[in-house]
């Protein structure tokens, strides 16, 4: 599953240079382990700045909400949260999802906002990760040849006949993990092929 070209530690470093950048800090503050809100005080406005660098950074597009909001809208709000913290299904599709989340946090009672708090650098890392792997496993629809980013505009271009294809949306190429978590975990959600495909109608 893990693509050879992508390179762990080299994505690293160029995430925390674009976080470090928009917080206005050295790189040497700022650690896979840093929490982005908590630690090294990012706003809403930082984390679009951090966002539009990422995608133009490695050619991919972020989801539009973080894997609560996902998870709410393919699971149900309510199946998510209850009583005002994360249900035990959350937690278990957290645990399965975002291993590099601190998993001692991970217990009755966080709720969306603590889960928000503790975001790290490295859950940053892994998204890049799983938005390049998705991106590369993509074949040309009109000849089976691979997509590579095109060298003239923000999209992919297949590098046998040329076609060119928009960036896959970051919400289709990370609904896939959540519904295969939820298989695994034995929850009744609707199939993943409904809903893995919910967003390939974007412009
Ligand atoms: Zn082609």
């Amino acid at each position: 599953m893990q693509d050879p070209a992508i390179d762990h530690a080299a994505i690293s470093r160029q995430v925390i240079e674009i976080v470090a950048r928009a917080l206005d800090r050295s790189p040497e503050d700022v650690h896979p382990s840093s929490k982005i809100w908590s630690n090294l005080g990012a706003e809403s406005l930082d984390m679009l700045d951090i966002a539009f660098s990422l995608e133009s950074a490695f050619g991919i597009r972020l989801p539009h909400t973080d894997l609560l909001g996902r998870a709410s809208d393919y699971f149900g709000e309510e199946n998510i949260v209850q009583g005002g913290a994360l249900s035990e299904f959350a937690l278990e599709l957290i645990r399965r999802v975002m291993p590099e989340f601190e998993q001692k946090q991970l217990r009755a009672g966080l709720t969306p906002m603590d889960f928000r708090r503790a975001i790290t650098v490295e859950s940053l890392v892994q998204v890049v990760i799983r938005l390049l792997e998705f991106k590369s496993q993509l074949v040309c629809p009109a000849c089976s040849a691979r997509f590579s980013d095109s060298k003239t505009a923000p999209e992919l271009e297949c590098v046998a006949c040329g076609l060119t294809q928009a960036y896959p949306s970051g919400e289709q190429a990370l609904v896939a993990g959540l519904a295969t978590a939820a298989r695994q975990i034995g929850f009744p959600g609707p199939p993943p092929n409904t809903i893995a495909t919910s967003a390939d109608s974007r412009p």
